[in-house]
C-alpha cells in the first residue's frame, strides 16, 4: 500500500492557528461499559462529534499506549483495553476500516497479557504491532530531528486517533498525548534518541518534533485510572476518574498536567510545543468544555523523582546547580530481584547497563539517566535512588509543591 501521509486530516492544525484550543473533560470513574461508553460519546460530542472528522471510507489507526514489557491492565501501565473498546466501537459506527496497536517488543504475544488480543478477536478489528509492517523515512525538519522513521501503519492511515494513558514518567514527569507518539518510531531509534538527546530539554524537543511530524486527528486520554510515582511502569495505579479529549495533544496534556496538580509549563515537552506553536500549552488559552477542572484535580498526587528537579528552574542557577546532582535520581540494580534477563542492557543507549555473571550492573559514569532500564525491567529490579541529602530535599519540595507552583 502506498504511503498516504499527504491525505491524512489533522484537526489540531486548525486550533493552533487560532491560538486557542478546545479540550473536553468528562467524568468517568470505571471501566465498566455502562459508564464508559456514554462518557466516550459525551467527550466526542462536546468536541463536535466524531462523525464530523471521520468518513465511512476512512482508514483509521488507533494508537494505544502499550508499553513493553507486557502487563495486565490493572497495573495501569497500558491504555485500558475496555477504554480502547469503547472508542473502537464508536469509530466502527462510522467506518469499518479500523486497526489499533502500538510498537511492542518482547517474546511471545505481548498483546495476550494486556487483554488486547482478546479485545481484537471480540471486535473483529485488526490489532497491529507496528514493527511487523515496518517503518518509512520521512522529512521532519524539526528543532533537533531532520528525518524520522515512522510506522507505516501510521503514515498510511487517513485518520490517527491517539489513546494515551495519564501517567507520571521518571524522565519527562508526565507521559500523555505528545509522548505517546514516541511509540511510532522504531524501538532502536527510541533508544538512540535517548543517547543523542541526553539533556531533558533536548529530549523534549525531539518528542515535539515527532509529534509535529505525525500529529493525530484526535486524542482521547484514558485518565480513568492513572499512574502516580515512578511511572511509566514502576508507579502505583491511582483513581483519577476522567477522560480528557481534544484535537490538540499539547492542550490535552496541559489539562492532564493540571489534573494531577502540575503547572504545564514545568513539563518540558508541553512548554517546548507551546513556544514553538505546535500546540497550546497555556491553560488560559484552552477552552475547557464538559466538567470543571477545579473539581477534578487529584489531591496529593505522587510525582516521580524527576519532577522535583523541575522546581529548581525557579531558583537562581548557582543554587539550582548545587542541588540538581543531589535531587536527580539514579538507576540502581536490586541484585536479589534481578533475574538476568538482560532487557536493561539491551535497551541502554550508552552501554552503562551491562550484564556481569548473570546480573545487571550500571556503570554510573556512563549513565545519562534516561530511565529506559527502569521502564523495561519487568521484575522491579531497577530502583531509582538518590543520595540521603537529595531524599530529604525531595521530600521537602514534594510537600511544598502546591505552594511553589503558584510562584
Ligand atoms: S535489572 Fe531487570 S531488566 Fe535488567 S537484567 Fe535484571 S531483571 Fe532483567
Ligand atoms: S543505565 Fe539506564 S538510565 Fe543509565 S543510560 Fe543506561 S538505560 Fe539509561
Amino acid at each position: 500500500m502506498a504511503i498516504g501521509r499527504g491525505t491524512r486530516r489533522v484537526a489540531c492544525a486548525i486550533w493552533v492557528t487560532m491560538d486557542r484550543a478546545q479540550v473536553a473533560l468528562v467524568r468517568c470513574t470505571t471501566y465498566r461499559q455502562r459508564e464508559l461508553t456514554p462518557a466516550v460519546h459525551r467527550a466526542c460530542d462536546l468536541l463536535g462529534g466524531l462523525e464530523k472528522h471521520l468518513r465511512p471510507t476512512d482508514r483509521v489507526l488507533v494508537k494505544v499506549n502499550h508499553l513493553s514489557p507486557p502487563s495486565p491492565p490493572e497495573r495501569a501501565i497500558v491504555t485500558h483495553p475496555e477504554f480502547t473498546r469503547a472508542v473502537l466501537e464508536h469509530i466502527m459506527e462510522i467506518t469499518p476500516h479500523v486497526a489499533f496497536g502500538d510498537d511492542v517488543q518482547g517474546e511471545g504475544d505481548p498483546f495476550a497479557v494486556s487483554g488486547y488480543r482478546k479485545l481484537a478477536s471480540e471486535l473483529g478489528a485488526q490489532l497491529i504491532n507496528f514493527k511487523e509492517h515496518g517503518f518509512h523515512e520521512i522529512d521532519c525538519s524539526g528543532q533537533v530531528l531532520d528525518k524520522l522513521f515512522v510506522a507505516r501503519d501510521i503514515l498510511e492511515a487517513d485518520v490517527v486517533v491517539n489513546l494515551p494513558k495519564l501517567k507520571t514518567h521518571s524522565l519527562t514527569t508526565l507521559t500523555g498525548a505528545v509522548k505517546n507518539l514516541y511509540g511510532t518510531i522504531p524501538a532502536g531509534h527510541r533508544s538512540h534518541c535517548h543517547g543523542r538527546f541526553s539533556k531533558p530539554e533536548e529530549f523534549a524537543q525531539a518528542l515535539v518534533d515527532i509529534y509535529a511530524a505525525v500529529p493525530p486527528t484526535i486524542q482521547l486520554m484514558d485518565a480513568v485510572k492513572g499512574m502516580e510515582g515512578e511511572g511509566p511502569a514502576g508507579g502505583q495505579p491511582r483513581d483519577i476518574g476522567y477522560i480528557v479529549a481534544g484535537f490538540d495533544g499539547v492542550a490535552v496534556d496541559a489539562i492532564a498536567a493540571r489534573l494531577i496538580g502540575l503547572d504545564p509549563q514545568d513539563i518540558g515537552m508541553i512548554s517546548a510545543a507551546h513556544w514553538r506553536g505546535v500546540g497550546v500549552g497555556d491553560t488560559d488559552d484552552i477552552d475547557l468544555v464538559g466538567d470543571t477542572l477545579e473539581d477534578a484535580v487529584v489531591p496529593g498526587f505522587q510525582l516521580p523523582s524527576a519532577a522535583t528537579t523541575r522546581y529548581l528552574r525557579r531558583v537562581p542557577a548557582p543554587i539550582a546547580r548545587l542541588f540538581t546532582g543531589q535531587l536527580s535520581p539514579r538507576p540502581t540494580i536490586h541484585t536479589a530481584r534481578c533475574v538476568g534477563c538482560a532487557a536493561c542492557a539491551n535497551i541502554c543507549p550508552t552501554g552503562a547497563a551491562a550484564m556481569h555473571q548473570g546480573k545487571a550492573h550500571i556503570a554510573r559514569r556512563r549513565c545519562i539517566r534516561c530511565m529506559c532500564c527502569h521502564e523495561v525491567c519487568r521484575y522491579d529490579a531497577v530502583l531509582l535512588q538518590r543520595p540521603p541529602h537529595g531524599r530529604a530535599l525531595h521530600r521537602i519540595l514534594q510537600a511544598a509543591r502546591r505552594g511553589l507552583s503558584t510562584l
